[in-house]
């Protein structure tokens, strides 16, 4: 979690019947969580988190969701009365105008499943639904790090690599609820296959099993460089995660940067292409490899003249995201606010 987290990012005390206050829900395909927010200043409050069943059929999926819910409730005596809408954000592919879950990977319990619709007829409040990257990418500029700003570029990065783009405090969604799909955006076309079926997209190339992988190649091409990745993974090749390559690279292990060198450029050259096409505002990086690059953020900028046309590239602020574990819950919530805090 970043550490320079603002108050949106701090719980906040129980919840007053008087104040405005939205359910957010961030479903996983292991974990459903659930917590009240402050529509006015995106605080957290009492946060819950139960399983998700993801496997079994579309009512267990649904049951883990209201668990979640009917948990938060328990909670807090003012919840229910104070609340209300509920927002989700689960995994795509999804069609946030029907708020149906159309055939995520990660939740096979449910194919085409009008999820809004089973809420809203359980609990008689406006349900919204999107995508973890839309919904992050609304609650940044809401209430984080993108906060008066009217076109923002958000990206979150872990063990794929995800966007959303908000132009004048909505979500742009596109012809279909398909667009911003940044993370698939090919750097190189003949280089290896995504999961999405494409090649090179810049997922394989910086998100955190990538980074893994070019840590692996590079201590197989340098096996007399008695790098501390490797003794950090104990001598086994196959270990190796992102984070080991950040805590080495937080030492001053050689390899170590080399491989964050080479994910600084495939992202300076992705970033300047979605300046190109975009030319955002302000361009807000979250999610746990991202807190790893932040001290290279200064040396993506510094590349960007490179990697756009853009004359004014370097003016575009690159920020990390202010919500960190808890930005689903805070997506979801940001579903139900009305653009108020842009102008
Ligand atoms: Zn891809």
């Amino acid at each position: 979690m970043p550490s320079n987290a603002p108050a949106a990012n701090q719980r906040a005390s129980e919840p007053a019947a008087s104040e405005a206050w939205v359910i957010g829900v961030d479903i996983g395909g292991t974990k459903v969580a659930a917590g009240l927010v402050n529509r006015r200043t995106g605080a957290i409050s009492n946060p819950v988190r139960v399983p998700m069943s993801a496997r079994v059929d579309a009512a267990a999926g649904l049951a883990a969701v209201t668990s979640a819910i009917d948990a938060l409730f328990a909670q807090s005596s003012d919840a229910r009365s104070a609340s209300q809408a509920i927002g989700i954000c689960a995994p795509g592919p999804l069609d946030p105008a029907a708020g149906v879950v159309l055939n995520p990977p990660n939740l096979p319990c449910w194919r085409d499943f009008p999820l809004a619709a089973e809420l809203e007829r359980k609990y008689h409040v406006p349900v919204k639904l999107d995508n973890d990257a839309n919904a992050a990418a609304l609650a940044e500029t809401l209430w984080g790090a993108g906060r008066g700003h009217r076109t923002v570029f958000y990206v979150t990065i872990g063990t794929g690599i995800g966007t959303g783009i908000v132009f004048d405090g909505q979500i742009y969604h596109g012809r279909t609820g398909s667009a911003a799909e940044g993370g698939h955006i090919t750097i190189d076309y003949d280089g290896l296959p995504c999961a999405c079926g494409k090649r090179g997209c810049i997922e394989t190339l910086a998100a955190g099993p990538a980074i893994a992988r070019l840590a692996r190649a590079r201590l197989t091409d340098q096996p007399d460089s008695q790098s501390m990745i490797l003794a950090l993974a104990a001598g086994n090749l196959d270990v190796i995660t992102s984070e080991l390559v950040g805590q080495a690279y937080a030492a001053g292990d050689p390899i170590a940067q080399q491989v964050l060198q080479s994910v600084v450029c495939f992202l300076s050259v992705w970033l300047g292409n979605i300046i190109d096409l975009l030319e955002p505002d302000v361009i807000i990086m979250g999610g746990g490899v991202s807190t790893m690059l932040k001290p290279l953020f200064p040396e993506i900028t510094k590349r960007l003249p490179t990697c756009c046309v853009n004359q004014r590239c370097q003016e575009i602020p690159l920020l990390a995201a202010c919500f960190g574990a808890d930005v689903g819950i805070a997506g979801g919530a940001a579903l139900c606010v009305p653009a108020l805090h842009t102008q």
